[in-house]
């Protein structure tokens, strides 16, 4: 008996010590998938013209992320806050306020450049995992795993939702996405100065209009960190790459000039 214990302390203690991935790529796909169909449900949505900018500009970045092929797709929320958010296994959003407050396409290619980042590096697969083992939940983990299906899966992805369905990174899993998404960024042709910028951005919202940006806060580190670490990380790296586009400023003023985004339900 104490044998068994002293594995299973074993086995926690590297747990603890590793990544967590106790989930495949396609365990994280079926998650994302049904994450995302719960959020279409809830989410209102901006379709059109910028919707179809938006998800042209994110398979450029994603076609450039190295890792698993992940299926990525784009979708734009309607919502006022400056947000964005990927779940696990490809899904990316961002909201509408995010797209409004970039002032050119590098910037908004930052923003998901840094999202495609924590699916690409599987940045869900450790949290979920995580997770799993701190609520005990490694037997539903175990059948999804054991591809059982259906519901225990739908249980996993409510998981995943829960708490808003944002998921929370770590500091280091933070800061991987900034570093691996400048990479993705200029591999793609942008401006990687896109992202500091947008963070600089954040940065003077957070004093001007605290509300607009609370919800990015509250999942991200602070923007001051961050444009801090971006500075260091962008000297020495060569101008050049994409700015802006007629097309982004099209469909800014397209935004700009329809009905008030929504406040996020709290
Ligand atoms: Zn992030």
């Amino acid at each position: 008996m104490a044998n068994m214990w002293m594995t299973a302390a074993a086995f926690v203690l590297a747990l603890a010590a590793m990544p967590l991935r106790l989930i495949s790529v396609a365990d994280e796909i079926k998650l994302g998938n049904e994450a995302q169909r719960s959020l279409r449900k809830e989410v209102p949505e901006v379709g059109g013209a910028a919707a179809t900018y938006l998800a042209r500009i994110g398979r450029r970045l994603a076609a450039h992320a190295k890792g698993p092929r992940y299926p990525y797709s784009f979708s734009i929320a309607n919502y006022r806050e400056i947000n964005a958010f990927a779940l696990p296994g490809g899904p990316v959003w961002v909201h509408r306020g995010a797209m409004e407050a970039a002032a050119n396409e590098s910037q908004l290619a930052g923003v998901l450049a840094h999202e495609v980042a924590h699916i690409a590096r599987r940045h869900a697969a450790d949290q979920i995992s995580k997770g799993a083992v701190a609520n005990g939940l490694l037997g539903l983990l175990g059948a999804v795993l054991g591809n059982s299906g259906g519901a225990r899966t739908a249980q996993i992805g409510a998981q995943v939702l829960a708490g808003g369905y944002m998921m929370k990174f770590s500091r280091d899993d933070e800061r991987e996405a900034d570093r691996f998404g400048l990479e993705i960024m200029r591999s793609a042709g942008w401006d990687a100065r896109g992202l500091l910028e947008f963070m600089q951005t954040l940065r003077a919202r957070a004093g001007r209009d605290p509300g607009s940006v609370e919800v990015f806060l509250s999942t991200h580190p602070s923007p001051a960190d961050r444009v801090e670490r971006l500075r260091a990380q962008l000297r020495g790296v060569p101008k050049g790459g994409t700015r802006d586009s007629a097309e982004f400023q099209r469909v800014r003023g397209t935004l700009k000039r329809m009905a008030p985004a929504r406040a996020m339900p709290k």
